[in-house]
């Protein structure tokens, strides 16, 4: 039995079975002792009695009895020198022979290398050239592609540049996905997605953000540890999966051959793409978060036998964007390239002035700078002295903007005429989509008008496709010289129509500002 504390188990055991194993003993010796009286064979060793004082020259034996053992003696310790010295000349050669061998191996090793031609090094993940081509890949792999849009601002997330690549090739079927529902008023999303539809079908999504098993049988058995059986809080709750897996299952069935449907999930960077993978799939098989560009490379996920989606990395916006495009769209700060109290900046701007004092619970501000210091102490971002932390109160403004934190809304444009094409629409079940998207406004909760912050939206979002040709399709499109859209925006009234950007072949949308209040607020005044 093992005794708690001590290191041994003890060695008691019961009587009986003490004499039952003495008993045992007892009678194998015997039996060992029988058998050797018959055979003769005695185990004890016959004493060596000597040479009798009696016996005559006593002495002369001994001596040569004394001379026999030192001759053997001698006998026995040169053997053992001489083997001594065998094994040392042994060990020599053996190490002589592996340091010719290292030689040897090395001037071979020297001898391959030079002979090599000169290694490539791999590619650079985090260049926009690899970016570009990953997220062609994407596309030219794909039957489907879904276009990630963030509900908070769906216009601002539209790449024309991404969608005319998808449609150029006119066996590819778009869909529209409006990712982060749950940060807008139900009332605005109904309206961007009657606008939406317009031009392309439109799916409304809420990702669940709180995946953490990275397979099947961990998502298995904490669910069976836990005993639970359903997380049902509002970051766990996923809408909309039903029925874009349905969607995807029925236009796998009417494909002509066996192949599995591949769906590319595009957008910008930070929309949800990842989320609504890991959403479909059930469990973390793509890493999403807070932090944007963690996708570097395309990555193909099995949600079903015959269905198959491909993440792909951010689409790289072109820097032609106006900044505050650029400050929720690009990379430009996360790498270094952008001063993130800059982005902030161009941020208020585009924001009603009072509801970012309601949001953030801060006092009347003069600019952007008095803004981030007062974020910072209501935040605690303090440095030593108490000093606020500025950038990293700014960065975290931020993060709450690109990431999950904040619920903004952009005002969908009022009025604007009948698409110049035919809506994208053949294909795809439409009843499907409509009664999965009616569920999925039913199931959400929304935040109200009131608690989410007005935005005035920039734009489509000009994206690169390939690096070579950064600034010619926004030139294209405008028909005039390329001229900073930052500059083209600044010099206008927030509420003034944007320039067109989207393709020619569908609605153009104008930037629309928010309800009322901005008209009563003059940015260019407060934020200089
Ligand atoms: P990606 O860069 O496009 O792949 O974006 P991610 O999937 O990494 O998501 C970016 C952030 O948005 C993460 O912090 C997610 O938790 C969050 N997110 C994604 N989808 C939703 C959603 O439907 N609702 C909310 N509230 N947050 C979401």
């Amino acid at each position: 039995m093992k005794r708690p504390k001590l290191k041994k188990a003890s060695k008691r055991v019961s009587c009986s079975k003490r004499y039952k194993i003495q008993k045992k003993v007892k009678d194998h010796n015997r039996k060992l002792k029988k058998e050797a009286k018959k055979t003769g064979v005695s185990k004890r060793v016959k004493k060596d009695l000597g040479v009798p004082s009696s016996a005559p020259f006593k002495e002369e034996v001994l001596r040569e009895a004394e001379h026999r053992r030192l001759q053997i003696e001698g006998d026995k310790e040169k053997k053992k020198k001489t083997k001594i010295e065998e094994r040392a000349k042994k060990r020599k050669k053996e190490a002589a022979a592996s340091k010719d061998n290292e030689q040897k191996a090395k001037k071979t090793r020297q001898a391959v290398e030079e002979k090599r031609p000169e290694k490539a090094p791999g590619p650079d993940k985090t260049s926009q050239h690899y970016l570009c081509s990953e997220l062609n890949k994407v596309i030219e792999a794909s039957d489907v592609v879904i276009e990630v849009l963030d509900a908070r601002d769906p216009l601002g997330c539209r790449c024309p540049q991404l969608e005319e690549a998808v449609q150029r090739d006119g066996n590819k079927k778009l869909l529209l996905v409006l990712s982060k529902i749950d940060l807008v008023p139900k009332e605005n999303l109904e309206r961007w997605m009657q606008c939406l539809q317009r031009e392309f079908p439109v799916m409304a999504f809420k990702a669940s953000t709180q995946i953490v098993d990275k397979t099947v049988r961990a998502r298995k058995r904490r669910i069976v540890a836990s005993n639970e059986v359903l997380d049902r809080s509002r970051t766990a709750a996923c809408f909309g999966n039903d029925c874009l897996t349905e969607l995807l299952v029925r236009l796998a069935a009417s494909q002509p051959s066996d192949a599995s449907l591949k769906v590319g999930v595009v957008g910008f960077p930070n929309v949800g793409k990842s989320s609504l993978i890991n959403s479909m799939k059930g469990i973390l098989a793509c890493n999403a978060g807070i932090k944007r560009g963690i996708t570097k490379s395309m990555q193909e996920v099995h949600i079903l036998k015959n269905v198959k989606l491909i993440d792909s990395p951010g689409v790289v916006a072109a820097p032609s964007n106006p900044s505050a495009s650029m400050a929720l769209r690009s990379l430009q700060v996360d790498e270094g390239q952008g001063s993130v109290l800059e982005a902030v900046r161009m941020l208020l701007k585009q924001c009603d002035h009072s509801q970012i004092m309601l949001q953030y619970n801060v006092p009347d501000f003069r600019n952007s700078l008095e803004f981030v210091t007062l974020f910072a102490k209501k935040r605690g971002y303090l440095q030593k002295g108490g000093v606020p932390n500025m950038e990293h109160a700014a960065a975290c403004f931020l993060a709450d903007w690109t990431g999950s934190t904040v619920s903004y809304h952009c005002k969908p444009p009022e009025s604007h005429g009948l698409p110049a094409g035919a809506p994208a629409h053949s294909g795809w079940d439409l009843d499907l989509l409509n009664t999965g998207n009616e569920k999925t406004l039913k199931g959400v909760k929304f935040p109200s008008q009131a608690s989410s912050i007005g935005f005035i939206s920039k734009g489509p979002t000009a994206g690169l496709l390939s690096v070579a040709s950064e600034e010619k399709p926004a030139a294209e499109q405008k028909n005039e010289p390329l001229q900073s859209a930052e500059e083209a925006n600044e010099t206008k009234e927030p509420d003034e129509p944007q320039p067109l950007k989207t393709p020619a072949l569908h609605v153009q949308f104008q930037s629309v500002p928010t309800d009322g209040a901005d008209d009563a607020y003059d940015f260019n005044t407060d934020f200089k």
